[in-house]
């Protein structure tokens, strides 16, 4: 029995974060009658996508998984303010995806997965100016570059090395001059060894881009269905014949399990196994005063994101693996607002307008999960975006909707193939 009202479709996603609601995109523009659900209201709290700091563009495309990280990784595991966690535990679907990391931390795995991060970022940048330019979204992106600060002359040697390669690859990255800093964000003060610009580097507002996307959704004709929570599915043999939510039961022909770091649990109910771990982060949101700059900021050796957003000013940083808790962690909150100090010390972090905690849903090696679900001929995933899903999830989405489709994919998708760390091709 369908739900009264409501016409089957011919794609259901699951989940109205940035990557369900890219996926409704492109499925729609492929042609497709689309229904999204979610569990909760488009841009709520409990969403990863909701409160998070909003770069795109091309910086930030390596992955989370490099040469030296598990040793800089064991030192940080000793302090509480450090950027990075794991809350110990017996838990053998963490310890997999801890193997698999420690696997990926070479400079070939690094490097691979620089390039393939950057082409989807590259892919998205293109994508998401094409999409912000509808009505709809008016003045949910803009592009005035990004600022690499870092506070050590170490950190910023570091930071140069990276130029030829991004170059090389066409993303405009250079080194900013103290003049040229002071022009770009007069009476800001840096306390940096140097800083260099990214002129790609973009902002998406949100939870604003969320809110304005579903909207444009709608107006196309996807169904967006809030307050509707997967419950379970019915299945014949290799195809799902319905999906029973809070709201009702759907029987559409193709499924899109695009949950976030709850897409495990989705996929379980169909025995379908992710690799695929929540890594906690937090914002601040603090009123703007003289010490806030205009554009946004990444600290490089803190990995603390500053992002101007008009009255108002977010930081946002930490990764903590420590499962599907949302929960605040005061120390860590403080350590983020003491690194940003460091960098911008005038910054006023005094009264905090919000404090935030998502979870990031986080593959071994950074790249997403995307593709045909094994076993079953009618379900994809679309997960595991982590740290920089913002900026991957419309070329993501566009992949996803290819292979929905059957069209010839633009990226090659065993790449992102949904089990590539159980069958050992990752
Ligand atoms: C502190 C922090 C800062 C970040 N900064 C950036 C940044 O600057 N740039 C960037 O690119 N990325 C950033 N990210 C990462 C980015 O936020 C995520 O990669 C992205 O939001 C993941 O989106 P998603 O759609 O997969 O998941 P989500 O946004 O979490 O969406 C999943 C949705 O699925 C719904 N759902 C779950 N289970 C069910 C169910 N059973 N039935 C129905 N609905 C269900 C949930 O309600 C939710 O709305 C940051 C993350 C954090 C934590």
């Amino acid at each position: 029995m369908t739900t009264p009202g409501r016409t089957d479709p011919d794609v259901l996603v699951v989940g109205a974060g940035v990557v369900g609601l890219c996926c409704a995109w492109f499925l729609r523009r492929a042609g497709h009658t689309v229904t999204v659900v979610d569990r909760g209201e488009v841009g709520d709290a409990a969403a990863c996508s909701a409160g998070n700091t909003g770069f795109v563009g091309t910086q930030g495309s390596a992955p989370l998984a490099e040469p030296g990280v598990p040793a800089t990784g064991i030192r940080w595991l000793l302090r509480p303010e450090s950027p990075f966690a794991v809350r110990p535990r017996l838990d053998g679907a963490l310890l997999a995806w801890l193997w698999h990391f420690r696997r990926h931390c070479t400079e070939q795995h690094a490097r691979a997965g620089f390039e393939t991060l950057l082409a989807l970022k590259q892919r998205s940048l293109a994508l998401l100016r094409e999409i912000c330019a509808e009505d709809e979204l008016a003045g949910t992106l803009t592009e005035r570059g990004m600022i690499l600060a870092c506070h050590t002359e170490q950190g910023y040697a570091k930071a140069r090395r990276t130029i030829p390669a991004a170059t090389a690859r066409g993303v405009p990255l250079r080194e900013l001059g103290r003049a040229e800093l002071a022009r770009l964000e007069p009476g800001v003060d840096f306390a940096v060894a140097g800083t260099l610009l990214n002129e790609e580097g973009a902002a998406l507002r949100v939870p604003a881009f969320l809110v304005a996307l579903a909207a444009a959704l709608r107006a196309r004709g996807v169904d967006v269905v809030t307050g509707a929570e997967v419950r379970d599915f019915e299945v014949t043999g290799r195809r799902v014949r319905a999906v029973r939510t809070t709201s009702g039961e759907l029987r559409p022909a193709e499924v899109v399990i695009a949950a976030g770091v709850w897409s495990a649990a989705c996929a379980r109910m169909l025995g379908v196994g992710l690799t695929l771990q929540p890594a906690k982060g937090y914002t601040v949101t603090l009123p703007a005063g003289p010490g806030t700059p205009t554009r946004p900021v990444l600290l490089s050796e803190g990995k603390v994101a500053v992002m101007p957003l008009g009255d108002r000013v977010r930081v946002g940083g930490t990764l903590e693996l420590s499962g599907l808790d949302a929960s605040i962690s005061p120390r860590r909150v403080d350590g983020i607002l003491h690194t940003a100090r460091r960098y911008l010390p005038a910054l006023d972090t005094g009264r905090r307008l919000d404090v935030w905690a998502g979870l990031r849903p986080c593959t071994p090696d950074s790249l997403p999960l995307i593709g045909r679900a094994d076993g079953y001929d009618n379900v994809s995933v679309a997960t595991g975006h982590g740290h920089i899903g913002m900026g991957l999830a419309p070329a993501g989405g566009k992949l996803l909707a290819q292979i929905v489709s059957g069209a010839e994919p633009d990226l090659p998708p065993e790449t992102f193939a949904v089990d590539r760390f159980r069958k050992g091709i990752s």
